[in-house]
């Protein structure tokens, strides 16, 4: 019988807080827009000897919003260590982070495993350290910029708790949704302000132990995160049926030719010499604050799904659309609170027309300028059958262009449905007579034809007929020439 595998994943994700300034001085911390390389710099930030970190309480602030969020203990005692390593993007030779004494620990997330199950991934710890330079490679040189050095850093570590790649990527996706809830972090992934890293290892189905892992650094994107790790696992497990074992090390994820590549054995903590740090004291935070911090804490997605559910009667499916991002949500109860239509409506609305528009024109939902009034009155005009879906389309689209009142647009372009059968009769017999051919193929029973001659009277109709008038009428005529 042939073994079968099953992955085991833990995941460290590393977000950057979105903090005015970095994480030990008042440099600013928003490096994406600094005039040159650079500029955003002092003698703590890149590390001259003698220079001394102050903490920032804005980012202590942030790591207890997310840890409250992935249901954590907050430790009121924490404390900061070096972690010791040379490299070119590191000036101190050491990143201050957290190791022992983390900023919040044991918490978990509930997502949908690989077969969508609800599954819970623990929390193990999450802990604030700070972001390194970036390095530009040359040719033959590199360059550095230590705009980005010392801003504030969240590192968030699961336990090894998901059993494939798709539960990977809810847990992934969901911790990206509530980083955004919580307005700590933008997810942007190509920036590198959210950045990935997956720990694999596969075993045979059924086992529990822990076999040798592989970890992927640096994963940017929710598409690196799902191939490198299919990739991975496929690997490991032509290593295991060829009688060979897995090495422990450390992998980069080559995007262009989609393969793991080996950068280095992994280190174990012992080798990065961690120790207390020397210049800052242990942070002991007030009961009191983390309460007050607590009370800031925003509706979360999975409390505003179910909240949806309930209140509007929506599959889970439809409320987990919704609540995606928080802008959406908002958008969706704005347009509800100002609209007489019903809820689904307005979701379908979205989902559709306004999903539709945000993909083709890559603009961000919270960018959106377009009123949640005239979005009410055009769902509106259609739920009364003013105008048809079809030209609540062309409204939609000269809104987004010209801006402007619906009513008024719908009025301008003389929209306004007809129910009127004569005038639609009349298109109908026209496109019927006009289009012979059609008309023989529906009558030696190409029933789908229909939809073609359907959006013929839509169009000598400029979408104005009532779809479900004009599909009896077209029916009807059809029928009639059948005898
Ligand atoms: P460290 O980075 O300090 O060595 P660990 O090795 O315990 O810490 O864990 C780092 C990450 O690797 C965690 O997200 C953890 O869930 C994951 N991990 C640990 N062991 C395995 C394993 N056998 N298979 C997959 N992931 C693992
Ligand atoms: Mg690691
Ligand atoms: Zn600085």
């Amino acid at each position: 019988m042939k073994l079968t595998y099953e992955s085991v994943i833990g995941l460290e994700i590393h977000a950057e807080l979105q903090t005015n300034s970095k994480m030990f001085c008042s440099c600013s911390a928003d490096y994406s827009n600094a005039p040159e390389p650079n500029m955003f710099i002092c003698p703590v930030c890149t590390g001259l000897p003698g220079a001394m970190p102050v903490l920032n309480k804005k980012a202590i602030e942030q790591a207890i919003l997310v840890g409250l969020s992935l249901n954590c203990s907050i430790n009121e005692f924490n404390t900061f260590a070096r972690k010791n390593y040379f490299y070119p993007d590191l000036p101190k030779g050491y990143q201050i982070s957290q190791y022992d004494l983390p900023i919040a620990s044991k918490g978990f997330l509930d997502i949908l495993d690989d077969t969508d199950s609800p599954q819970r991934v623990v929390v193990r710890r999450v802990h604030l350290e700070e972001d390194t330079a970036k390095l530009a490679h040359e040719k033959n040189y590199a360059l550095v910029d230590f705009n980005r050095a010392g801003v504030p850093l969240l590192e968030i570590v699961s336990e090894p708790d998901m059993r494939g790649v798709e539960a990977a990527l809810s847990y992934a996706t969901k911790i990206r949704a509530i980083l955004r809830y919580l307005g700590v972090n933008s997810g942007d992934m190509e920036k590198g302000i959210l950045r990935f890293e997956a720990n694999i290892s596969v075993r045979p189905s059924g086992s529990s132990e822990l076999r040798t892992r592989t970890e992927i650094k640096n994963l940017n994107s929710f598409r690196a995160l799902t191939r490198a790790s299919a990739y991975e696992i496929e690997r490991q497990i032509k290593v295991y049926e060829s009688g060979n074992e897995v090495v422990q090390e450390t992998l980069g994820w080559d995007e262009a030719r989609g393969v793991t590549v080996s950068q280095r054995g992994k280190e174990d903590a012992h080798d990065y010499r961690y120790f207390p740090e020397p210049d800052l004291p242990p942070l002991q935070l007030e009961r009191a604050w983390i309460d007050s911090i607590k009370a800031q804490l925003p509706e979360l997605p999975d409390a505003k799904t179910q909240r949806f559910v309930s209140q509007f009667e929506f599959k889970e499916k439809e409320a987990r659309f919704l609540t995606s991002e928080k802008a959406l949500a908002d958008f969706f109860e704005s347009v509800l609170s100002k609209s007489k239509s019903p809820a689904k409506t307005i979701h379908s609305w979205i989902a559709g027309d306004f999903s539709r528009y945000l993909n083709d024109s890559g603009v961000d939902i919270k960018d959106v300028t377009l009123s949640t009034d005239s979005i009410a009155q055009l769902i509106d005009m259609t739920t009364d059958k003013t105008i048809s879906g079809n030209s609540a389309k062309i409204v939609f689209g000269e809104m987004l262009k010209h801006g402007g009142d619906p009513a008024q647009i719908v009025k301008e372009k003389n929209l306004v449905q007809v129910s009127d059968t004569g005038f639609i009769q009349e298109a109908i017999e026209k496109i019927l007579s006009d289009n012979p051919k059609e008309v023989e193929q529906f009558l030696a029973g190409k029933e789908t034809i229909v939809q073609w001659l359907m959006g013929q009277v839509a169009r000598a109709t400029k979408g104005k007929a009532d779809p479900n008038v004009a599909k009896e009428l077209l029916v009807k005529a059809l029928e009639e020439r059948k005898k």
